[in-house]
């Protein structure tokens, strides 16, 4: 048996082939070109699972459902997209139009979901009973998975971590609310600090790498840190005090077995993580009780298909999460 899973981006279309444990047996890709009507990006997401299909080799017939991942939220009962605010979309029958397509059972998630289900079941938090994702990259984008499945709430939004408020009447988010957790803990937000921050130092490290405050990139501002810049020093530091007191809500709140980081300023590697895990304990309650370990993801891009792919192992058709 094998299983496709599609991870549906704001400016890609990633397909892929996997096996039962989430091997990606081949991959096809193309442009989403999201301004287009959906029926022709949907299409798309099919010829580009069809390709992948016809590279591994397999026939239709071995295909048990083929899973979504996509930039926003959907009702499995329905097979619908509520919201993809990315590409633009608002109650678009997804399940159905992709079938127009392919005639397999379809399963729809958001994209963070989908990529902590991947690490849970063949990344780094594999045999974890809970654990939580984030996601750090443009936004923060968060999954909840508990005994094998995403946990994504009574209607469908739990899992919404970017969206805490962190600080009230903060920076405004563009989820339209005010002092987002994701205003804080994105790459975004490094980069903001970063600029912020050469305006009073334009002697710094990071403005000589980036040559102009709009080319600072978070990956700048993380090597100068690493390379011991004391201004990309203060500005890392000012990031992972909020990355910490984010974690640290989670444990309270959850108190999982892993915390997972993934996204762009999971490329930080080890660097990052000393960085979170010293200063948790300055915020823990329980300060001498044990707390879930913080670990970086381990999947990379591939966390989209794979997962994509498992919401098809997990599910059976008109469940939801
Ligand atoms: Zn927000």
């Amino acid at each position: 048996m094998i299983y496709i899973g599609i991870d549906l981006g704001g400016t890609k279309i990633a397909a892929g082939v996997t096996g039962l444990k989430g091997n990606i047996l081949s991959e096809a890709s193309s442009a989403t070109g999201a301004q287009r009507d959906y029926k022709e990006v949907v299409r798309d997401m099919a010829s580009c699972a069809l390709k992948a299909l016809e590279q591994s080799g397999r026939s239709i017939d071995k295909v048990e459902a083929i899973g979504i991942g996509i930039p926003g939220i959907a009702d499995n009962s329905t097979g619908r997209v509520i919201f993809c605010t990315n590409l633009g979309w608002h109650d678009i029958p997804l399940r159905e139009e992709l079938q127009k397509h392919i005639r397999k059972p379809v399963f729809i998630d958001n994209d963070a979901t989908v990529a902590g289900l991947a690490e849970s079941m063949a990344g780094v938090s594999a045999g974890a009973a809970s654990s939580v994702f984030l996601t750090l990259g443009t936004g923060v984008g968060g999954a909840i998975i508990i005994n094998g499945k995403p946990w994504t709430g009574a209607h469908g939004v739990a899992s919404e971590l970017g969206h805490l408020t962190m600080e009230m009447g903060g920076i405004p988010c563009t989820c339209g609310k005010r002092g987002c957790l994701e205003r804080y803990c994105s790459a975004t937000a490094l980069i903001r600090m970063g600029r912020e921050a050469v305006r009073t130092h334009p002697d710094s490290l990071i403005l000589l790498r980036a040559g102009k405050p709009e080319k600072i990139s978070g990956k700048i501002i993380i090597d100068c840190a690493k390379e011991g810049d004391p201004l990309a020093v203060k500005v890392f530091d000012r990031y992972t005090d909020y990355l910490a007191l984010a974690i640290n809500s989670i444990v309270s709140f959850l108190d999982p077995e892993v915390i997972v980081l993934g996204g762009g300023i999971s490329m930080a590697g080890q660097f990052l993580l000393d960085a979170v895990n010293k200063k948790m304990p300055r915020y823990l309650m329980f300060k001498t009780m044990p707390y879930g370990r913080v670990e970086l993801a381990v999947l990379g891009n591939s966390a989209g298909i794979i997962g994509a792919a498992m919401l098809g192992m997990i599910l059976k058709e008109g469940e939801s999460l």
